[in-house]
């Protein structure tokens, strides 16, 4: 097979990228004259971001193995590669770390209302009363977490909230056996059956569950009214995962304390789409960056290299 035929979708980070020119040595990268007709000669595909839809798939000549950089795949159609025969491999547990500590700083910056704060004495003024004990402003130590999607992430968050606040964790995935829970065994928490269950009792509600039909707006106004109004939820999965304008609304209403969102349905999350809605008080934004550090970048890309390498070696 010729090694010009592993096309990579997407830039990907420069040492990342360096170990990849080595193992593939004809990669076509974006920018190269060939890349655009990638339909006609790819057999081996690396994709971040972009967008493979089902016809894209359908339409591809050659096309064997995709691996996508990162943990979850929903930018590509999983089931149009199944029809088609491509297989489809994601790199997922290299990022964990990382967005179990930006979901952790998520959940401190909205308890504190740390931004809000560092944005008014910026601005020169001094932070009053009033805002200092804002919204959640609360103590987190000792509170009940809710843990939704058990996965690589939902394990070390669970863990760190245990760690940092000796919080109380109740988790809600119906695809972790109860009989066999694997690393939860070690890790103290109470099973919840439903979602329903859940978020009427948390302070904190953290989402690690994929985006797929199941799951897009799993998070919704009827389930945010049952939350208590001091709650902060922190979504580091995916932005559809929880209804946009369901969770404004619940903000602008007071109906939960606080939001902490590192993802968003359209990204890059723009003030241009967003408005005003980057302006709320209570609401704690970051773009996307839970697999960001440079670190993570080149460990994800070099695996992902690895796994194209063993496939088509087969
Ligand atoms: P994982 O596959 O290890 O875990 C996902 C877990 O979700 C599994 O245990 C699964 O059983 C559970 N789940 C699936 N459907 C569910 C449902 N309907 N209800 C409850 N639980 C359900 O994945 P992971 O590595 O822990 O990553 C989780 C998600 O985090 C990814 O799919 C991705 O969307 C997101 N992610 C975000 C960033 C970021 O930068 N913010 C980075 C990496 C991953």
């Amino acid at each position: 097979m010729s090694k010009s035929e592993v096309v990579a979708l997407d830039v990907f980070d420069p040492k990342g990228l360096e170990y990849m020119r080595t193992l593939f040595p004809g990669v076509i990268e974006p920018g190269h004259p060939d890349h655009d007709s990638w339909l006609d000669h790819a057999v081996g595909l690396f994709v971040a971001k972009s967008r493979v839809t089902a016809d894209l798939i359908h339409r591809s000549k050659k096309l064997k193995f995709i691996v996508r950089h990162g943990a979850g795949y929903d930018n590509i159609d999983a089931a149009a590669c199944a029809e088609k025969g491509v297989v489809l491999c994601n790199i997922p547990g290299v990022n964990a770390i990382s967005v179990a500590e930006v979901t952790l700083a998520l959940t401190v910056a909205c308890a504190k209302n740390l931004v809000l704060i560092a944005t008014q004495m910026r601005q020169g003024e001094t932070p009053n009363k009033r805002v200092k004990s804002l919204y959640s402003a609360s103590i987190l130590t000792g509170k009940t977490f809710g843990i939704i999607g058990g996965g690589r992430i939902g394990q070390l968050v669970a863990k760190k909230f245990i760690g940092a606040f000796e919080g109380k964790i109740i988790l809600y995935d119906p695809y972790i056996s109860v009989d066999s829970p694997g690393p939860w065994a070690s890790i103290p928490h109470v099973r919840a059956k439903s979602l329903a269950e859940v978020l009427p009792m948390v302070d904190v509600l953290s989402l690690h569950v994929p985006l797929n039909p199941a799951t897009k707006d799993m998070i919704n106004l009827p389930l945010l009214k049952s939350m208590k109004p001091t709650s902060i939820l922190v979504n580091c999965s995916r932005g559809g995962v929880v209804n946009e304008e369901d969770l404004w609304t619940s903000l602008k209403e007071g109906i939960i304390a606080s939001a902490g969102v590192d993802v968003w349905v359209h990204e890059p999350p723009t003030r241009e789409f967003y408005g005003d809605i980057f302006d709320l008080e209570n609401l704690v934004i970051s773009p996307h960056i839970g697999g960001s550090p440079a670190e993570v970048q080149t460990a994800t890309c070099i695996s992902m290299c690895d796994h194209m390498k063993e496939m088509l070696d087969g």
